[in-house]
């Protein structure tokens, strides 16, 4: 079980589920060769899939590349369930960085046949989470800067003015179809630059200039 820690302590709820959204940046789209989708696609990962990202973590091994997406992450604090925006602003606890563990060769195999995308993106572990600050911190969702480094290069670098789906709005939508609980935590899609990890690769995250995380991929659990 995965507590988040918001503004230095475990927060008062284990990790839950994490909703998702694919393609939410018309670049990544673009880098893999995917339409720019006219609705948000979205999927779950299990609580299981939570783990903290500092000071490292494991990716899986011998399936294939796994791939690194970094994603503004929102950690919800009250029930959400066919919510307003205004619910939504009220409802959000804290802000942070996921990385949204993809396997790349297996989600293209899956994807190749029309199957669904768990065994690619919701294995254990297949959520590294910094800490989050609180959701207060932030004025404007849709200024939000996220870098990441990988051995001292940027590999992606993004903001979530270039969302296709504002997250404020996109949560709403969530929790239209998923009611969201204290603890379920949001990624909200990653920006261009998606690209394999290896362990011992050293990683930097930061998000605008209130997170910095350091860490290190650690050999396959
Ligand atoms: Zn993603």
């Amino acid at each position: 079980m995965f507590f988040p820690i918001l503004e230095g302590q475990p927060f008062n709820q284990p990790a839950g589920k994490i909703v998702c959204v694919g393609r939410n940046y018309a670049e990544h789209a673009r880098e893999l060769n995917n339409p720019i989708p006219s609705q948000p696609i979205l999927f779950i990962k299990p609580a299981d899939a939570a783990v903290a990202m500092a000071p490292s973590f494991s990716v899986p091994d011998g399936q294939g590349a796994v791939h690194h997406e970094l994603e503004i992450a929102v950690l919800i604090g009250q029930r959400l369930c066919q919510a307003t925006e205004h619910e939504v602003l009220a409802a959000m606890a804290g802000v942070g960085l996921g990385l949204d563990l993809t396997l790349r060769d297996v989600q293209d195999g899956l994807k190749a046949k029309g199957q669904p995308w768990e065994i690619a993106k919701a294995f254990d572990g297949a959520c590294p989470l910094s800490d989050f600050v609180d959701a207060s911190t932030v004025d404007n969702w849709q200024q939000l800067s996220l870098t990441l480094v990988r051995n001292g290069r940027i590999q992606q670098q993004g903001n979530s003015a270039d969302m296709l789906f504002p997250i404020v709005p996109l949560i709403a939508h969530m929790s239209r179809i998923f009611t969201l609980n204290p603890g379920d935590i949001i990624m909200t899609g990653t920006p261009a630059g998606v690209g394999p990890l290896l362990p011992g690769d050293e990683l930097e995250a930061s998000l605008q200039d209130w997170l910095t995380v350091r860490c290190r991929v650690g050999d396959a659990g």
